[in-house]
């Protein structure tokens, strides 16, 4: 089985130079086979396949024209493959699957930085970095989304691409199927929530990371940065002055990427977060998890709850849930918004109805009782009708 992993990385400004360079030569190269070819066809001349095309460019253009050899300074996939690109573009065009192959502009293109596997040490991904052909080490942004080579998953090609100003790695890892693992003879549910981030019926809660001091602090500085930031704006409507008004804007500028920083580092932490759960929760291996079918859209609606709903990213973690318990052939099960998890008995079976959203403990009149939201996660746990995601 392959998979595609996309996520940002952060080169550095030797790195940045390179990868423009390349992307840069591969447009010309995209651009200037669909020249060629428009010339060819327009002499009543054969049609050029990429393949030829990449001889007669060695061959015969670049020893008579010098002054194009900058195209050798960048990776040779990277261009071999622009050009496998641009054919395809064009035997699509000959299929009447599309129209006839257009010129890439700059800034307005998906031109990406092609790389592939040569050697056992090429694109080595550890949980913070990956070492791509022609680059060398690239941080990543986000730790550990990319499976690691250690772990046993081999990349085996990739691209690099840019879209305002921000970098990103993509790629294809083959994921051999003995890695899938033997499951255990147990199922967890979780139930999610906004006091604690989930509780799992084994026992284990997770915390909500928005409680933390780490976000918090990181919350009232970012509340302080975004104040600043609009007395500036109201100081550069104050202004007439031009040359001052001047100042301002720049000042302002380095505001605004001041608050951009930090809402990225916030995100980074909360993302952080939701994969270290997923992965604990998987780590386990039950052969069924059960979540509820959380109403994310209802929730949003409410004013009160949208703030504390969007910055715990249940969504993302569902996703990522689904997509790692495929991987390993885990049962996800999600049970309908209207089940009772908490208002039911986990004991007994007996419904309490008037249990109040601040009963932080369920206590039961046959004597049972619980933290409510593992009373939750149990119940979720046992649940007999649900569909499976
Ligand atoms: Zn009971």
């Amino acid at each position: 089985m392959r998979k595609s992993y996309k996520t940002e990385i952060n080169p550095t400004q030797e790195q940045i130079q390179k990868i423009n360079k390349t992307i840069g030569t591969c447009r010309f190269i995209y651009n200037f086979y669909i020249a060629h070819n428009k010339e060819l066809y327009n002499k009543g001349e054969k049609f050029m396949t990429a393949k030829s095309f990449s001889v007669w460019l060695n061959n015969e253009f670049l020893p008579n024209h010098p002054e194009y050899l900058w195209i050798k300074d960048v990776s040779s996939k990277s261009v071999k493959k622009s050009m496998e690109n641009a054919y395809t573009a064009f035997s699509r065009f000959f299929k009447k699957q599309s129209r006839f192959p257009r010129f890439k502009k700059k800034n307005k293109s998906d031109v990406k930085m092609y790389f592939v596997k040569n050697n056992p040490k090429d694109c080595f991904c550890e949980r913070h970095r990956i070492n791509i052909p022609t680059l060398g080490w690239v941080k990543l942004k986000e730790k550990g989304y990319i499976p690691t080579t250690k772990q046993g998953y081999v990349i085996k090609s990739g691209t690099v691409s840019c879209k305002a100003g921000r970098y990103y790695v993509s790629v294809l890892i083959e994921i051999p199927d003995q890695n899938k693992p033997q499951l255990n003879d147990f199922g967890l549910g979780i139930d999610l929530g906004l006091k604690n981030f989930a509780v799992i019926s084994n026992g284990i809660t997770k915390k909500n990371i928005n409680k933390t001091e780490r976000i918090r602090k990181l919350e009232k500085q970012l509340k302080r940065e975004q104040r600043c930031l609009s007395r500036k704006y109201e100081d550069l409507k104050k202004r007439n002055n031009k040359m001052k008004g001047e100042a301002t804007r720049q000042n302002i500028q380095k505001q605004v990427l001041k608050v951009q920083k930090l809402h990225h580092r916030i995100d980074n932490i909360r993302t952080d977060h939701i994969n270290k759960c997923v992965n604990e929760i998987v780590k386990t291996k039950p052969s069924y998890i059960t979540i509820e079918d959380l109403n994310v859209k209802g929730m949003m609606k409410n004013r009160h709850l949208s703030k504390a709903v969007a910055s715990q990213k249940f969504y993302e973690f569902r996703t990522k849930l689904e997509a790692k318990c495929k991987e390993l052939g885990m049962e996800l099960r999600i049970v309908d918004r209207w089940y009772p998890s908490s208002k039911l008995c986990h004991e007994c079976g007996c419904i309490k109805r008037d249990l109040k959203l601040s009963d932080r403990e369920y206590i039961c009149e046959c004597g049972y009782h619980a933290d409510r939201d593992y009373n939750a996660s149990l119940n979720l746990r046992d649940a007999t009708s649900y569909k499976i995601a």
